[in-house]
């Protein structure tokens, strides 16, 4: 099968180049590699008219992943992007958007994404074994598109992860290890088992392609506002790559001719304060992250000490204009209600971590009202029900006879 678009491997700091391998980092200063493409092989095949051809899903924009044929997630992506009228009367922003990935396939969250484009490369180096370092989501997808391709899944995540991603990793068939410690330790010793077992380790010796498939959600953003890149995007944040990965996505939109305007994209980056070593850095106007030792948040999806991406999701949002900001357990759960009783989207916590901390920064005056922001909500609200179960957050409901008269004693309406 040809992957003649995609061409290599580079190192995001030195620039060496390396053929496809399952590597992950730069030999000579140890820094993340990116995919390289052939961008004028792209611009002969992928035009407006051929991509709006094609089934909506991530595949219509095959020729800008680094694998073109699936072998699981066939029908991931294409997800809505609603303009969010209710949500953005109540705030004061007209054109407020929100692309929500809560209904992705096949496991209800952003990372089917990444999952779908390095299942394919684990097949394409003969991995029979494919494996995550997951605080959650990447789990229940790795798990489930694992079972789709054939291959066998070995899957780590730190001990005390919501009821409903262990279920929804196990049921696939997933060998589940829980570790005790936070998901820091989890990466660090998924990194040894990729230097040293024959498992394709979707976010170690294959994040550089997994990293890749979020461009997809950037590239839906701008096909459905009309072939233009917004002018802020908020987005939270785990490890930091899929920020980095929608401004990549604008900018090679941009590059292949693809949009209407120049993107100028204000990027805002959202955290737990739990756990917020990126939006630390960006409110003190530093690059330096400082991880995060213990963790301490119901988002637990994106609760992540010491982010891979870190460096470039603060950078990238100082210089394009946006910033960043962080927001508490209660905000969190505003924030998830907040969602779903304006516009009827039910979101976990992460996303309730995106419209809180949308919320602060507009209150706060730091987003202009007039323009056109983008929520990207990035997961599904019944996977993290815990957190709503908790007494006292959502009123208990009364138990009535089943008598008009009791509940016209009610007194609803
Ligand atoms: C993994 C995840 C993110 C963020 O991912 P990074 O690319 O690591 O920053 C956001 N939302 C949800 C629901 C996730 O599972
Ligand atoms: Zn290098």
């Amino acid at each position: 099968m040809s992957t003649a678009t995609a061409v290599g491997l580079r190192c995001r700091e030195c620039g060496t180049e390396y053929a496809d391998n399952p590597i992950n980092v730069c030999e000579m200063d140890f820094a993340p590699l990116e995919v390289v493409y052939d961008y004028d092989a792209v611009k002969k095949v992928l035009t407006r008219e051929q991509i709006t051809k094609r089934a909506f899903n991530m595949w219509r924009y095959r020729e800008l992943l680094p694998e073109q044929e699936p072998v699981s997630g066939f029908n991931t992506g294409g997800t809505p992007l609603y303009h969010a009228k209710n949500l953005g009367k109540r705030l004061g922003f007209p054109n407020l958007y929100v692309k929500f990935d809560g209904v992705c396939v096949p496991t209800l969250s952003f990372k089917d994404r990444v999952v779908a484009v390095s299942i394919a490369r684990a097949r394409r180096f003969g991995f029979e074994t494919v494996g995550c370092a997951s605080t959650g989501n990447l789990a229940n997808s790795v798990a489930a598109q694992a079972a789709q391709a054939g291959l066998k899944s070995v899957i780590l995540i730190p001990k005390s992860l919501e009821r409903a991603k262990v279920v929804n990793t196990q049921v696939y068939g997933a060998t589940l290890i829980k570790i005790d410690g936070h998901y820091d330790d989890v990466n660090r010793l998924c990194a040894e088992i990729a230097n040293d077992a024959k498992i394709g380790i979707v976010n170690v010796n294959l994040r550089a392609y997994y990293a890749e498939g979020s461009k997809s959600m950037g590239f839906e953003v701008a096909e459905q506002l009309g072939w233009r890149a917004p002018d802020n995007v908020v987005v939270c944040m785990a490890g930091g790559s899929l920020i980095n990965k929608l401004n990549k996505a604008f900018n090679e939109f941009a590059k292949l001719g693809l949009l209407e305007n120049e993107p100028k994209c204000k990027f805002w980056g959202a955290q737990a304060t739990g756990c917020n070593p990126i939006t630390a850095a960006i409110k003190a106007g530093t690059d330096l992250i400082k991880p995060v030792k213990e963790p301490n948040t119901i988002a637990r999806s994106i609760a992540i000490g010491n982010p891979a991406d870190g460096y470039f999701a603060s950078r990238l949002c100082q210089d394009s204009g946006g910033g960043g900001d962080d927001v508490s357990d209660e905000e969190i759960i505003a924030g998830m209600r907040l969602l779903a009783e304006t516009e009827g989207l039910f979101t976990e916590t992460a996303g309730g971590v995106t419209v809180a901390t949308f919320k602060k920064l507009a209150e706060a005056g730091k987003i202009n009202k007039d323009e056109t922001t983008v929520l990207c909500i990035t997961g599904q609200g019944l996977k993290t029900m815990d957190a709503l179960m908790e007494p006292g957050v959502l009123p208990d409901a009364p138990v009535i006879k089943p008598t008009l008269g009791a509940f016209k004693d009610l007194k609803i309406a």
